[in-house]
């Protein structure tokens, strides 16, 4: 569970950026967060998985207080979270299963990861998630030789392959076409589904949130203005 208690995030130049938000979000949720650009969306999935400080309030994820973590604390944690974004954030001049491996098996020797050294059972795991975004044959391509929506689909199964009880997802469809972005949330949605993952996405196209996810959550000027089912969801928003 994710919970937001008052939560305010100013950044270090004084830009209020979340303001008391309140919110609570139970596993196996697949949410997402709508607003125009600036209102806070991407700040409060960073909040989440500690890549930005709350300034106040209380944010608890699975019962633990996301503030008072430390160091290797924070990197235990994360191991739970899965992060897509936009831009991919892949190696492009890398193959495929060595993307998925090389941040799946985090605590490797560097040695190790720099000759492509990998468990066997993770190279499992690896190739079973390429497999699930339907993206086996790729596996040693380039991932500069895939299209964005298939390097969507290499950042998912990155993911995938370190079992994660959340995924937290910025804009992960912004840069596709709409024929892929539809097919990329198709798949967020059956992995939502099937493993019982939470899953919280930034998204700017209000359609393909209510199309595709549960729940909405509107924000503005870092202030949540709407929240709810998406089956009666306010088209005002
Ligand atoms: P969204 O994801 O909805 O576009 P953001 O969370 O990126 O919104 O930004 C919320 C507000 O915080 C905006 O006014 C933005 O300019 C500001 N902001 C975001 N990141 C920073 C930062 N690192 N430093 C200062 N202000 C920031
Ligand atoms: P994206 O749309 O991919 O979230 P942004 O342009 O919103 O990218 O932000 C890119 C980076 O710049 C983020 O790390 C964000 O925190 C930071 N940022 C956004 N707005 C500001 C701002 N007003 N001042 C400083 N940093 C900002």
């Amino acid at each position: 569970m994710i919970k937001f208690e008052d939560v305010q995030k100013v950044y270090p130049n004084g830009t209020v950026a979340l303001k008391d938000i309140n919110l609570e979000i139970q596993q196996g949720e697949f949410v997402a967060i709508i607003g125009l650009s600036g209102a806070g969306k991407s700040t409060l999935i960073r909040c989440i998985n500690r890549m930005h400080d709350i300034n106040s309030g209380t944010l608890l994820v699975n019962d633990v207080n996301v503030s008072q973590l430390k160091g290797k604390e924070i990197r235990e944690f994360r191991k739970n979270i899965g992060m897509i974004f936009q831009s991919f954030n892949l190696v492009t001049r890398s193959t495929v299963l060595k993307n998925v491996l090389v941040s799946s098996v985090p605590d490797m020797p560097l040695w190790r990861r720099t000759l492509g050294i990998f468990p066997h059972e993770d190279k499992i795991r690896a190739l079973e998630a390429l497999d699930n975004v339907g993206i086996l044959d790729k596996a040693y391509t380039r991932v500069d030789q895939l299209s964005g929506g298939q390097q969507q689909r290499v950042a998912l199964a990155r993911t995938l392959a370190r079992k994660p009880g959340i995924i937290l997802a910025d804009e992960p469809v912004a840069s596709l076409d709409p024929v892929t972005a539809k097919s990329v949330m198709e798949d967020l949605r059956r992995i939502n589904r099937e493993m019982n993952v939470s899953i919280l996405l930034n998204i700017h196209h209000v359609e393909l949130a209510l199309e595709y996810c549960d729940r909405v959550i509107g924000i503005r000027q870092g202030e949540i203005v709407y929240d709810g089912p998406t089956d009666v969801v306010d088209q005002s928003i």
